[in-house]
């Protein structure tokens, strides 16, 4: 066991398993790194993380988190650039998140300096996990639950805090075929839609398989009242072109703040892109479509940062996008994202969180 300089305590693997990994070939979330981070929840406060050979931990089936649902996760990637940089996209705001998640679920938020500490810390061990190849990145996965083993409806008073990597090769998203969800809903207004928590994920699994089944990529969520306006696209946040504005749908408690959704707005405003945040209806969609002004829509999250949707089923019927060319806005703004990721060029938001 060493300790390093910020006092975490790090227990290195001895069989490491490195060697196993075709990194030319990763599917996504399939391989975890060597090493993972804990930490414990307990007498009101946090204790110290230590860095710890990824593995499996013994717990009570009595623990809270899985009767109850108190749990919360965050995804993020690190990045190493050609001259062995290493950097973490958008640290701060990942944080950000995952406290106002874990305030929604009533658990304990975490100290900055606990994830900045921690997360460095493992990334370092981790370090030789991050691939290096066009578009690959290594994706981190910070995860909390309630872990008291009680069966009573309560709130939990002891927690873990997990950190676990996984090397993710390019994602290359086939453009989708998404459908207009008018029965099911992923979250309602002052509902938990905007948290990063277990249970939004488990609720929309069940419509998502319907709508595969259909023969559907992914399905369009609206909101909970009326099924009138697009809330988000399956597990990102949605984005059109419309007579050459961006047009998202502005944030409520349905929905979840996507860091790619931030970074993207903020970079096209930049571009000299008009960008819109306000509600748009499905209706909107329709009549759009027709007069030939809604020319692109696509997905925005931290796995394919821009998936491109071909085609929108709206009450049983397909309104089919033109295909989306380099001088495309979802195309101008994913380079320029990458490029910002990858410090090709200037990065004045300091986005990239150097370890
Ligand atoms: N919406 C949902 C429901 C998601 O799960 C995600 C992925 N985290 C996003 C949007 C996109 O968020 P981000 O850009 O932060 O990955």
């Amino acid at each position: 066991m060493e300790t390093m300089s910020n006092s975490i305590r790090v227990q290195r693997t001895s069989q490491s398993r490195l060697k196993e990994i075709d990194f030319s070939n990763l599917a996504f979330g399939q391989h975890i790194a060597d090493h993972m981070i804990v930490a414990e929840y307990a007498d009101g406060k946090w204790g110290e993380a230590s860095v710890l050979p990824y593995g499996e931990m013994t717990m009570s089936p009595a623990i809270l988190s899985l009767h109850y649902g108190q749990a919360i996760f965050e995804g993020m990637k690190a990045y190493k650039t050609s001259s062995g940089v290493i950097t973490i996209f958008r640290l701060k705001r990942h944080h950000e998140r995952m406290n106002r998640s874990l305030e929604r679920m009533c658990m304990p938020p975490i100290p900055y300096n606990l994830f900045e500490q921690s997360l460095t810390t493992l990334i370092d061990v981790d370090r030789d996990w991050i691939p290096t190849s066009e578009g690959a990145s290594l994706y981190i996965r910070p995860v909390v639950f309630a872990s008291e083993a009680r069966l009573g409806v309560k709130v939990s008073d002891q927690y873990k805090f997990v950190i676990m990597t996984s090397p993710v090769g390019p994602y290359y998203s086939k453009p989708l075929r998404v459908k207009v969800e008018e029965t099911y809903v992923r979250a309602a207004e002052g509902g938990a839609g905007f948290a990063k928590c277990a249970g939004n994920y488990g609720v929309s699994f069940y419509p998502t398989q319907m709508a595969r089944k259909e023969g559907f990529d992914q399905v369009l969520w609206t909101d909970a009242k009326e099924h009138k306006y697009i809330d988000e696209a399956g597990t990102m946040n949605v984005m059109f072109v419309i007579d050459g504005k961006l047009v998202t749908p502005r944030l409520t408690t349905a929905i979840l703040d996507g860091i790619t959704r931030d970074s993207i707005l903020t970079l096209a405003k930049e571009m000299d892109i008009v960008v819109e945040e306000r509600k748009v209806s499905v209706e909107e969609l329709i009549e759009t479509h027709k007069q030939g002004s809604l020319t692109e829509a696509f997905g925005a999250g931290t796995a394919a940062i821009v998936a491109p949707i071909a085609t929108i089923n709206i009450h049983g019927k397909d309104y089919t996008l033109p295909p989306t060319s380099e001088g495309s806005i979802q195309a101008r703004v994913k380079k320029k994202l990458t490029n910002m990721r990858l410090g090709l060029e200037k990065d004045n938001h300091e986005w990239n969180f150097t370890l």
